[in-house]
């Protein structure tokens, strides 16, 4: 209800005196002369102002997957807008029970790796890592911080070949694909693939341990993923499509906006001004 009064204030004009609005509405009195309205909905510049009603599930949405807190403020000043939203998601995120369990693992600020790649999927590490007896396949581009997981149905090295060529036919073959000596990396049709895709294959030796850096912080970040939507039995995939959505911080943006300039759509509220293709290099 007191969205629909502010919305008649906005279009009426806001008077001069703080006192002469409803109360509902005085919350919003420091922002009058930001806010606007579109087709029934409320904005505060380009982000949707979310009414009280909401705020509880958007902050639900917005802690998806159980990032930190200054992960959850980035994510939510990406789309939406309310008084007090910072404290509020604090607030959330420190009372959160899984995030209390795990607070050891939240995930961290991305990786940082010796070599500096110039476009998406220049440079890509890969890696196979253990959870919860299952096995699973992680891949990540060093540009964008971009990752994905796959539960393997087998160790074979045509099941890791098969997940790595559906991900390249979508983003392209890499330049520099980077992991360790697993067996599974390790086989000849593993070379015979990287021959026949034209990747040059880098992996992490005793004496180059570092070169697998990129793949083992993308196994952190899929365990961590894993071992809290297990816990609360939330989806691991709305996880990583706010994973992916996450600034990481002003300069890097999102995962999704450094591999296709863009923010993805998810159940969080958004103007659809904010889904379209934008050249974040001259931001
Ligand atoms: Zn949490």
């Amino acid at each position: 209800m007191s969205y629909r009064v502010t919305i008649v204030v906005i279009k009426a004009g806001w008077p001069n005196d703080p006192e002469e609005v409803d109360s509902v509405v005085k919350q919003y009195w420091n922002y009058r002369d930001e806010l606007s309205t579109y087709e029934g909905l409320i904005f505060k510049g380009d982000r949707l102002l979310i009414p009280e009603t909401l705020r509880l599930k958007a902050m639900n949405i917005i802690h998806a997957g159980h990032f930190g807190i200054q992960s959850s403020i980035k994510r939510a000043k990406q789309l939406v807008f309310w008084p007090s939203m910072g404290r509020d998601i604090e607030r959330f995120v420190e009372d959160c029970g899984v995030c209390q369990k795990h607070s050891r693992s939240n995930v961290k600020e991305p990786m940082i790796v010796k070599q500096v790649p110039e476009y998406p999927f220049q440079i890509v590490g890969s890696d196979i890592f253990h959870f919860n007896g299952g096995n699973y396949i992680v891949i990540i581009d060093s540009y964008s911080g971009w990752i994905d997981f796959k539960k393997l149905r087998s160790m074979e090295s045509s099941e890791v070949i098969d997940h790595l060529q559906s991900w390249f036919a979508i983003w392209g073959t890499p330049e520099e694909f980077h992991s360790d000596n697993a067996k599974q990396y390790s086989s000849l049709i593993f070379r015979r693939f990287a021959a026949e895709w034209k990747f040059e294959h880098v992996t992490s030796s005793p004496y180059y341990p570092q070169s697998n850096g990129l793949s083992e912080r993308a196994v952190q970040i899929a365990k961590n993923i894993l071992k809290k939507c297990y816990e609360d039995n939330s989806s691991v995939q709305l996880a990583l499509l706010n994973y992916r959505n996450i600034p990481r911080n002003s300069k890097l943006l999102s995962p999704n906006q450094r591999l296709m300039s863009r923010i993805t759509n998810s159940p969080l509220p958004v103007a659809n001004q904010k889904l379209k293709p934008m050249s974040h290099f001259t931001k």
